[in-house]
């Protein structure tokens, strides 16, 4: 029986309890089984509860399995490894989340992987740097902290034309929002630090994929060790049974907030792929069938500053984490954005008075008033 995605949160993946009967599914921590029996082991991605998570995460996805990581860094840097050697290149979209970005930039050059980001939007600048040897293209979208939408089909299409591996970071989206491979994408990856995990008390990473690429991914994962654990693995699923009720939640309190903030004199910007406004609009409708996620970023007025302002805030809480029931708003240059050069960061557009504004599932109208508060108080 085919099943929406808000069934699949419950239902998808758990394992029957044979033995007592429970309704849950039971954990199993043992790391070490009767070899005769089993070969399971944690480190090779293929222990009960590892296994019961990673197959609701792919059905969520609609790919056809999925392994779970220690965290969402592990899950990118062990994806993008499993598939380049020295000598090959890597395509990457300009903006990225801060850590993969430091990944490719520190350790690719050991290895003398070559790479470069690009504007990917603009086909003729995708088809200059292709190369003979580019094994990979990746993207973000939304993108953090600005939450630019790239049009995940065309990449696909570019990227089954030439050969590559198609990958995207689709943390912020998570699956109830988009499912890119759908839209052909080949690897899909979560921080499940994030959304799947959403109570800010688990760190792990997620990819998405067919057998014969998360088989690859298998392989190099267990030299590379950053597995999880079965306790996590059990949070996580049963964190993930109320992945669909928070986000859904999460998108309409964030689509209220950004036309709120929009429609504010004290608010210089807001980037949300929701408002009409928003420069790919249109790409977001197509591709985000769920919702347009909850995180809104927007920009202050110059005449305020954005620390007496998040100071002034009483729900809302600063943290440099997404994704959480609770809400929460971070400054991208003083945390994730720091060691930029400020003249680089203003011109991206991550400006001093950016903040991004992970939208919780508390009453809207709670969060509107602490947002109005705060900006009265610092007018
Ligand atoms: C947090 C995050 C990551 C990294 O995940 P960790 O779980 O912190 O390792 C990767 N991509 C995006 C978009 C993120 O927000």
């Amino acid at each position: 029986m085919s099943k929406k995605k808000s069934t699949k949160c419950v239902h998808s993946g758990g394992i029957t309890d044979d033995k007592f009967f429970g309704n849950i599914t039971p954990i199993y921590p043992s790391i070490t089984y009767d070899y005769l029996n089993s070969d399971a082991y944690p480190r090779y991605f293929n222990t009960p509860n590892q296994l019961s998570v990673s197959k609701k995460i792919a059905e969520l996805e609609g790919t056809e399995d999925a392994l779970v990581f220690g965290s969402g860094l592990a899950a990118v840097a062990t994806s993008m490894f499993s598939f380049v050697s020295s000598g090959d290149h890597v395509i990457l979209q300009k903006s990225l989340y801060g850590g993969t970005i430091n990944l490719v930039n520190t350790e690719f050059k050991k290895f003398n992987i070559s790479y470069d980001y690009i504007d990917v939007a603009n086909l003729k600048e995708l088809n200059s740097v292709l190369r003979p040897n580019t094994k990979i293209i990746y993207i973000e979208s939304p993108s953090n902290p600005l939450l630019s939408i790239t049009d995940i089909k065309s990449i696909s299409n570019f990227s089954k034309k030439n050969n590559l591996i198609s990958i995207i970071d689709n943390t912020f989206s998570s699956p109830i929002n988009q499912n890119p491979a759908n839209l052909g994408i080949d690897l899909i990856i979560h921080s499940a630090t994030k959304y799947l995990g959403g109570h800010s008390d688990i760190l792990a990473g997620t990819v998405c994929g067919s057998n014969e690429l998360i088989s690859i991914i298998k392989k190099s994962g267990l030299n590379f060790g950053s597995n999880i654990s079965e306790y996590i693995s059990w949070l996580l699923e049963r964190s993930i049974k109320t992945l669909s009720v928070r986000v859904l939640k999460q998108n309409d309190n964030a689509l209220k907030i950004a036309n709120f903030l929009n429609n504010h004199n004290m608010i210089n910007k807001v980037y949300y792929p929701g408002l009409s406004s928003h420069d790919k609009h249109d790409i977001a409708k197509k591709q985000m069938t769920g919702g347009f996620g909850g995180m809104v970023s927007f920009e202050l007025k110059n005449s305020i500053s954005s620390d007496e302002f998040v100071k002034s805030l009483q729900v809302i809480q600063p943290t440099m984490s997404l994704a959480g029931v609770e809400s929460t708003i971070t400054s991208p240059a003083k945390t994730s954005h720091k060691k930029m050069d400020p003249k680089e960061r203003d011109e991206i557009g991550i400006t001093k008075n950016l903040l991004r504004f992970s939208v919780g599932i508390e009453d809207v109208d709670d969060l509107i008033n602490d947002l109005s508060n705060a900006l009265k108080l610092n007018g």
